[in-house]
């Protein structure tokens, strides 16, 4: 019997911008982590995505994918990037049992890689600008691919991750008047100010990193 086709909505396409395989390919991540954690897509701030993704990479456009499948988007601050450099992604949910990580598999990166999509892509084209057939072709390809030819997916058992609690609170930069969250104000002179009156650098990098990879089983 053959595998239907999955399917991605046409709005997720104009969200991303152009036809890709990373964003169907993230699309599909985040579909599989919301039926391993039994949940829906969230509405609010439920889940959240670490993405192992870097920069100046075509596999970023999962992260697109991602974000329209399971809705935990970048604006919400649900999905933080962890930049190692590797297409996978950990999700977690409140209240869920583990979380679950998302490896696409080496097989598959090179299954991909001969395709006529990338011969483009290497000579500096844009995917927009790419034949629309050679890109309808290429998201076949992930669409057509069964889950265990996909991914990797392993289990996070013992995965924490609290997240940052939201905060109205604002005061006035007494330098230049803006306001500020009070998380981000700094003292210079004995005055309240702004991280840019500052005159210092953002020396604070606000990221929460999870116990990845440690006890996790294959799954
Ligand atoms: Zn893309
Ligand atoms: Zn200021």
């Amino acid at each position: 019997m053959e595998t239907p086709k999955f399917q991605i909505p046409d709005w997720a396409f104009t969200f991303h911008g152009h036809k890709c395989p990373f964003m169907p390919i993230g699309y599909r991540m985040g579909t599989i982590a919301l039926r391993l954690l039994e949940v829906e897509r969230s509405k609010d701030h439920e889940m959240h995505v670490f993405s192992e993704m870097g920069v100046g990479h075509p596999q970023g456009c999962m992260q697109d994918g991602i974000m329209s499948a399971t809705g935990a988007t970048f604006g919400k601050g649900m999905i933080d990037k962890l930049n190692y450099g590797k297409v996978a992604a950990t999700f977690w949910y409140p209240g869920a049992k583990s979380a679950y990580r998302i490896f696409l598999r080496n097989e598959f990166q090179d299954k991909l890689a001969p395709h006529e999509f990338f011969k483009y892509r290497k000579q500096g084209i844009e995917p927009s600008q790419i034949p629309n057939e050679v890109c309808d072709d290429i998201i076949d390809v992930v669409l057509n691919a069964t889950v265990d030819e996909l991914f990797n997916i392993t289990i996070l058992p013992d995965f924490t991750y609290k997240p940052v609690k939201g905060s109205f609170n604002k005061a006035a930069c007494e330098v230049c008047g803006e306001y500020v969250f009070e998380r981000y104000l700094r003292i210079k002179d004995g005055k309240k100010v702004c991280i840019s009156c500052s005159g210092r650098e953002s020396e604070e990098t606000v990221i929460h990193l999870p116990n990845l990879l440690k006890s996790g089983s294959k799954f």
